[in-house]
C-alpha cells in the first residue's frame, strides 16, 4: 500500500511533468516528504527516479501523440483544398451550362428536340415564340406548327435532312430552312433534333425579285411586241414610199425631179435600214435569237458579202475584196442569214470608216475541230483603245463627233456581238487611231456530213509564175495569197515603172493588171506584155466594163472583176481558156438584176399571178410592178377573198400560176389562205399552184412558219422590181433568188 502511494507520488509528479511543469521543482515538499515516510522502502532518490522514468515515458507518448496530430492537420488541409477545388470546378460547370442554354435560348434559330414518339424533348426559347406557347405546354406535347407550303425535301451525304417550309406562327405565316438530324445514340437514344433558320426576307425577297423579273420579261415581250407592231406599221407605208419612188423615178422626169425623187428614195432606205435594226436589237433583247443550222456554202455567203458592198466601197474609192482559205469545207452547217447579218455589218462599218484603201473579210481554219475565224479588217480611221470595249455595247459609238460625221445609232456592233455569242464565238477587235481596224471571232461551222470531203478542190498552179500590178493594198495582196496556196510563185507590185523592169527581166505565165493604174499605165503595159506573157489579164470594177472592147485591143487577153471570185481566178489563171471572154456575172449581180429577164422575154411567159395584199398603197405598187414584168395580177384585199379568187379561177379551169400572198392580213391571214389553198388542192388533186409569202418578217421563225403553212418561198418587202423580177424568174427561167434560198 505504501510502496503504491510511492507509484501515485511519482505518477502524480509525472503527470506535473507531461503538463509541462518542472516536476521536481513543483511537486511540494511536504508531499514528497510524506510519500517518502509513509511508503517503506522508499527514499528520495528512488522516487525521482521512478519520476524521471515516469516522465520520460509520457515524452514519449507526448511526442508520438504530436506526429499523429501534425499528420492529421495536414490531411484536413489537403482536404479543404481538394473540397474548395471541386466547388470551383462545380461553379465552372455552372456558369459554362448556363451560358450554352442561354446561348441556346437566345438563338435566332428555332431548336427543338423530339423523341421516337413524337414528344418534345427540348424546345428553345425561340420555338416558344413560334408555337407561341410556354416551354412547360411544349414539353412532353407532340406539338406541330401548321404548315402552309412545303418545299421539296432533300437527304445530305451525312444523313441531315433538309427542307423549307412555310408554317403558322404567333407573328403570322413565316419561311423557315430546316436541317434535322438523328442524335447520336450515346447522348439521346433515337432523339431528333430540328433546327430551323427563318428565311423568311430571304424568301419574300426572291420571290419578288422573280416577280419582278417575270415583270420585265412581260414588259420586254410588250416592247417587242409593240416594237413589231410599230415598225410593222411604218413600214407599210414606208414600202409605198419606196416603191412609188421607184416607179415615179422609173418615169420621165426633168433633172431637178429626179433629184428630189432620189433624195425621197434614199431617205426611205435609211429609215427603212434604221427601223429594222431597232426591230431587230429587240428582238435579241427579248432572247428571240433562236439560231438555225442548214448547210450552206461559206465562201459565196462571204463573196456575196463583199460583192454587195462592193458598189458602196467603189464609189468611195476603195477596194472591198474576200478571202475563203480552200481548207475550209465547202458546205458548213450554220446560221446563214445571221452570219451574213454580221459580216455585212462588220463589213459595212469598215466600208463607212474607211476613207483611203478599203476592206477585206478574210475567213481562216480556226485551231479546234470546226472552228472558223473571221477577220473584217479596213485601212480606216481606227479606234482609241478606250473606245474599243465600249463599241460593242448598246448605242455606243467611238467618238460623240463620229456620230455626225458618218452617222449611225450605235446598235451594229451590240446586235454582232450577240449573234456572234449566241453562235459560241467571242468578238473583239485590233485597232489603233489612224491605222485601221480588225474586227475578228472565231466561230464552230462544222461539215454537215462528215464523209463530205474537208477541204475543197483546187487548181494546181505549181510552176505557174503570176506577177500583179496593182497601186492598192487590198484585193491584189489577197489574190496573190490565194495564188500561192494553189503553187504560183507571185509577186505584188505597186506601179507600172517595177513592172515594166520585172516583165522585161524574168519570164512570167501571167501578169494581172489592176485597171486603176490609170488609162496610160494599163495601155502601154497590155502592149508591153503582148507576144511575152501569155496570160495579161486587166482587173476592172464593175463600172469599167464599158472599156473592155478598149482594153482586149490594148493587148489584154482576159479580164477579173473586182471583188475578185476565187473561181474566176482558178478560171483565168488555172484554166486552160485564155480567150478575152466574159466570165461568169457575179451572184450580187445576178440577183441585182443584172441578168434581169427583160419585159419582153417575160412577156411571152406572161403569168397569170393571184395578189392577196390589204394595204392599197403595195396593192397598187404589185399591180404596177407585175404589169411592167409583163405579168397578168389579179389584186385581192383579203385572205377569204384570195381562197375564194383561188377556187373560182381553179373551176373556171384558169388556174393562177402564182399566189403572191402577203402575211399579215385582216381576218384571215396569209398563212391560214395558203393552209386552205393547199386543202383545196389535196381535196381536188389540182396540180400544185405556187405560193409566195410576202412578208416585211424575214427571220427564221417567219420563214418557217411560211414554209409549214405549205407556201414555197417568201419575198421580202418593200417589193421591188428587181427583187421580183428574180422571184418571178424562178418560175420562168434558171434565175437564183433569195426564194432559192429559201
Ligand atoms: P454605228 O455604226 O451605227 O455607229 P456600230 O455599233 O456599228 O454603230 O458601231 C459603233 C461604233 O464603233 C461606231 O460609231 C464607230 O465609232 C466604231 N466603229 C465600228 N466599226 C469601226 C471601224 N471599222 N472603224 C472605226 N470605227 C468603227
Amino acid at each position: 500500500m505504501r510502496a503504491s502511494h510511492g507509484w501515485i507520488a511519482a505518477a502524480a509528479i509525472g503527470m506535473a511533468a507531461m503538463h509541462g511543469r518542472a516536476a521536481l521543482v513543483d511537486v511540494p515538499a511536504p508531499l514528497l516528504a510524506k510519500v517518502v515516510a509513509e511508503v517503506p522502502g522508499t527514499s528520495v532518490p528512488v522516487v525521482a527516479a521512478m519520476a524521471i522514468a515516469l516522465l520520460v515515458g509520457a515524452c514519449g507518448a507526448i511526442i508520438v501523440l504530436a506526429s499523429r496530430h501534425v499528420a492529421l492537420r495536414r490531411h484536413n488541409r489537403t482536404l479543404d483544398a481538394r473540397i474548395r477545388d471541386l466547388a470551383d470546378q462545380a461553379l465552372r460547370f455552372k456558369v459554362a451550362e448556363e451560358r450554352t442554354r442561354s446561348f441556346l435560348e437566345a438563338q435566332g434559330d428555332v431548336i427543338v428536340r423530339r423523341d421516337s414518339q413524337n414528344r418534345i424533348t427540348y424546345a428553345n426559347d425561340a420555338f416558344c415564340m413560334l408555337a407561341g406557347r410556354p416551354r412547360a405546354a411544349l414539353i412532353g406535347s407532340d406539338f406541330v406548327p401548321a404548315i402552309v407550303e412545303q418545299g421539296e425535301v432533300a437527304v445530305l451525304d451525312d444523313g441531315t435532312r433538309v427542307h423549307d417550309q412555310e408554317l403558322v406562327t404567333n407573328d403570322g405565316p413565316r419561311w423557315f430552312a430546316w436541317r434535322e438530324v438523328v442524335l447520336p445514340k450515346p447522348i439521346e437514344p433515337d432523339e431528333i433534333q430540328s433546327v430551323g433558320r427563318d428565311i423568311t426576307d430571304r424568301v419574300r425577297t426572291a420571290r419578288a425579285l422573280a416577280e419582278a423579273r417575270d415583270q420585265a420579261e412581260a414588259a420586254n415581250r410588250a416592247k417587242s411586241r409593240f416594237l413589231a407592231m410599230v415598225s410593222h406599221e411604218i413600214r407599210t407605208p414606208l414600202n409605198g414610199i419606196l416603191g412609188m419612188s421607184d416607179l415615179l423615178l422609173d418615169t420621165e422626169l426633168s433633172p431637178e425631179q429626179k433629184t428630189y425623187a432620189k433624195a425621197v428614195k434614199s431617205s426611205g432606205v435609211a429609215l427603212m435600214s434604221l427601223i429594222e435594226e431597232i426591230l431587230d436589237f429587240s428582238k435579241i433583247e427579248a432572247g428571240k435569237l433562236d439560231l438555225e443550222a442548214r448547210p450552206f456554202g461559206l465562201e459565196t455567203l462571204v463573196e456575196d458579202v463583199a460583192e454587195l458592198l462592193a458598189p458602196r466601197a467603189q464609189a468611195k474609192g476603195l477596194e472591198m475584196a474576200s478571202y475563203v482559205d480552200d481548207r475550209i469545207p465547202e458546205c458548213v452547217l450554220g446560221d446563214e442569214t445571221r452570219l451574213r447579218q454580221v459580216l455585212l455589218n462588220l463589213a459595212g462599218n469598215a466600208v463607212k470608216f474607211t476613207e483611203r484603201g478599203g476592206a477585206a473579210i478574210v475567213v481562216e481554219p480556226g485551231i479546234g475541230r470546226d472552228e472558223v475565224r473571221f477577220t473584217v479588217r479596213d485601212t480606216g480611221i481606227g479606234i482609241a483603245k478606250e473606245a474599243q470595249s465600249r463599241i460593242f455595247l448598246e448605242f455606243e459609238q467611238g467618238e460623240s463627233g463620229l456620230t455626225r460625221r458618218f452617222g449611225g445609232t450605235g446598235l451594229g456592233l451590240a446586235i454582232t456581238r450577240r449573234i456572234v455569242e449566241r453562235m459560241g464565238g467571242q468578238i473583239g477587235v485590233d485597232s489603233a487611231p489612224g491605222a485601221g481596224s480588225a474586227f475578228h471571232f472565231t466561230i464552230k461551222l462544222p461539215r454537215p456530213d462528215e464523209r463530205t470531203q474537208s477541204a475543197r478542190p483546187v487548181p494546181d498552179l505549181s510552176g505557174i509564175s503570176v506577177l500583179l500590178v496593182a497601186p492598192a493594198p487590198i484585193e491584189a495582196p489577197l489574190a496573190a495569197r490565194r495564188l500561192g496556196r494553189w503553187g504560183a510563185i507571185t509577186r505584188v507590185v505597186p506601179d507600172d515603172g517595177i513592172a515594166a523592169a520585172l516583165i522585161a527581166d524574168h519570164h512570167w505565165n501571167a501578169v494581172v493588171v489592176d485597171h486603176s493604174l490609170g488609162s496610160m499605165a494599163v495601155e502601154s503595159l497590155g502592149r508591153n506584155l503582148q507576144g511575152t506573157v501569155p496570160r495579161r489579164i486587166i482587173l476592172i470594177e464593175p463600172g469599167a466594163r464599158n472599156e473592155l472592147p478598149r482594153l482586149k485591143q490594148a493587148g489584154y487577153s482576159g479580164y477579173l472583176v473586182k471583188p475578185i471570185r476565187a473561181a474566176s481566178l482558178a478560171m483565168r489563171l488555172g484554166g486552160n481558156a485564155d480567150r478575152f471572154d466574159a466570165e461568169p456575172a457575179p451572184a450580187a449581180a445576178r440577183r441585182s438584176g443584172a441578168e434581169m429577164p427583160d419585159p419582153a422575154e417575160a412577156a411571152h411567159r406572161a403569168m397569170s399571178i393571184l395578189v392577196a395584199e390589204d394595204n392599197e398603197i403595195n396593192a397598187l405598187l404589185s399591180r404596177a410592178l407585175l404589169q411592167r414584168l409583163g405579168h397578168r395580177p389579179t389584186i385581192v384585199p383579203t385572205g377569204t377573198a384570195a381562197v375564194e379568187s383561188w377556187l373560182g379561177a381553179s373551176a373556171a379551169g384558169t388556174p393562177y400560176d402564182l399566189v403572191l400572198m402577203d402575211v399579215n392580213m385582216p381576218g384571215l391571214d396569209g398563212l391560214e389562205a395558203a393552209r386552205r389553198i393547199r386543202a383545196a388542192e389535196a381535196e381536188s388533186s389540182a396540180s400544185r399552184t405556187l405560193i409566195i409569202a410576202l412578208t416585211a418578217n424575214v427571220f427564221a421563225e417567219d420563214r418557217a412558219a411560211c414554209l409549214a403553212a405549205g407556201m414555197d418561198g417568201f419575198l421580202g418587202k418593200p417589193l421591188d422590181q428587181e427583187g421580183l423580177a428574180a422571184a418571178l424568174a424562178t418560175r420562168i427561167g434558171p434565175v437564183s433568188s433569195p426564194m432559192a434560198a429559201a
